[in-house]
């Protein structure tokens, strides 16, 4: 008898980062993968909440460690003159490398396509019933179902786990605390010229694309300095004590996008909640604008060109799995028997209802291992595996590896090792890691 339609090998539920890499990985794995998204678009925080750059987990300040579809992609928007790119042996502080939003859609999109992916869009899943020895069965918006031999919940916040009666923590241990949020958004014109008289190391040249562009991130004595003055003379509330990020659009360098607000709330998965912080999240972009018209060289005249298609959340469950990444496996640098990812970004936690922010990093070519464990619920379904930034980890650990290049290698060993269940009739558990590290290597990774 012929399998149904709608019955996948693996459906992944989420299409951000972590779920683009496992269901590309999963779809070449021979695989028959669905991958569904609530948005129009892929790339998640990256794209719906103008998260638009790659944090510097792939880079160590020596060597790359991350590849495999990571690579691939950070190649292809290469090819497409999308992003700015490290000098690898030039600098000893590898830089954010931003990435044109609309590009990245196309290109994860085609990339999807490629490996043979079904991506459903502006499909949410609703419910999900796990049977033992059966196909889950996933209700999508509109009354469809799609059937599931495995599961990849990379929805970020394990929504289909939770729901699931996977356990799972909540924030900060004890107070349950999450890192706040924060609406981004596109602003321009930029003047380039005013921006370089007025604070020269604002403005850059990529060999690459051939661009002059816009390029500032994290603390610096002057601007931090007009932060300050603006809050003590009321005309700045937003809290927080530096800027975060305003990054050029690649192949539209006069235009940058902004992480500058700072919303807290209990949870951002209630939707009263999360419906507030949009409120606020906007009042903030309205705030910043002015206050950088007023203060930041070069921004005299910009206006607010786009805003997110939502609010950017940082943290809400993680799972409880087979293994727990800690702060000192970061800080240590730990290494496992069965790491599928590796990652050097800082430990960099946005304190919950203060200004500050805490940033602890590796030395210079250290990097920690993700083991493979992490991705695997201590209980719960046997056919259900989870991707991205809600593996099991403590708060202090996932703000290190929740950044998107990272979370993307981890979606991919999460996509093969789901193939790799369907493939030899077997639990979600019962896959040999060796096998799933065999397979990641194969595919370009860089595990050591
Ligand atoms: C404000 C902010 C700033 C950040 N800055 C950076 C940065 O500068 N650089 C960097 O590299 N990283 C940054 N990050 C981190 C990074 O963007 C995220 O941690 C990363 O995108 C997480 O990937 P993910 O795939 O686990 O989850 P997400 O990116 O959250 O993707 C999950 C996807 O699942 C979908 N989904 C959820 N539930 C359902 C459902 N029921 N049905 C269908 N679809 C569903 C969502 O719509 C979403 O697209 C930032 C994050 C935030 C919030």
């Amino acid at each position: 008898m012929s399998n149904p339609p709608n019955l996948y090998d693996v459906v992944v539920a989420g299409g951000g980062p972590g779920g683009i890499g496992a269901a590309i990985a999963a779809a070449r794995a021979g695989s028959r993968v669905a991958l569904i998204e609530r948005w129009p678009v892929l790339g998640g925080m990256g794209t719906v909440a103008l998260v638009n750059n790659f944090c510097p987990a792939h880079f160590d300040g020596k060597r790359f460690i991350i590849g495999g579809i990571m690579g691939e992609l950070r190649q292809r928007l290469i090819a497409r003159k999308a992003i700015y790119t490290y000098k690898p042996l030039a600098t000893t502080n590898p830089i954010i490398e931003p990435y044109n939003p609309d590009v990245f859609i196309e290109e994860v999109t085609a990339m999807c396509r490629e490996a043979g992916v079904d991506v459903m869009l502006n499909t949410t899943i609703t419910h999900v019933t796990f049977e033992r020895a059966r196909p889950a069965t996933l209700m999508i918006d509109g009354g469809l179902t799609v059937l599931a031999r495995t599961v990849v919940d990379a929805t970020g916040d394990a929504v289909i786990a939770h729901n699931a009666g996977v356990p799972s923590t909540f924030g900060t241990a004890g107070t349950h605390n999450v890192m706040p949020l924060t609406f981004c958004y596109m602003l321009g014109p930029i003047d380039l010229g005013a921006a370089q008289a007025g604070l020269p190391e604002s403005v850059r040249y990529d060999e690459g694309t051939g661009e002059t562009f816009y390029y500032f991130s994290g603390w610096h004595p002057v601007v931090d300095e007009w932060v300050k003055q603006a809050r003590e003379d009321g005309s700045l509330s937003i809290p927080r004590d530096h800027i975060s990020a305003i990054l050029s659009v690649p192949g539209k360098p006069t235009y940058a996008t902004v992480n500058f607000g700072r919303v807290t709330i209990a949870d951002p998965t209630d939707p009263v909640q999360l419906a507030m912080a949009e409120d606020e999240g906007r009042r903030q972009i309205a705030e910043g604008i002015r206050f950088f018209r007023k203060y930041i060289p070069g921004l005299a005249n910009v206006e607010l060109v786009q805003m997110a298609r939502q609010i950017g959340v940082r943290e809400t469950r993680q799972i409880i799995g087979l293994y727990t990444l800690t702060a000192d496996d970061v800080l240590s640098g730990r290494q496992f028997d069965d790491v599928v990812a590796q990652c050097c970004y800082p430990i960099d936690i946005h304190e919950p209802g203060k200004i500050t922010t805490i940033m602890k990093r590796l030395p210079r070519g250290a990097h920690y291992d993700i083991p493979w464990r992490c991705m695997i619920p201590r209980s719960g379904p046997d056919n259900l595996i989870v991707a991205g930034r809600s593996i099991s980890a403590t708060s202090e650990a996932m703000s290190s590896f929740r950044v998107s290049p990272s979370v993307m290698a981890i979606g991919e060993a999460a996509g093969i090792t789901a193939a790799r269940a369907v493939e030899c009739h077997c639990a979600i558990h019962d896959v040999n890691p060796a096998d799933v590290q065999q397979r990641l290597l194969n595919a370009g990774a860089v595990l050591t």
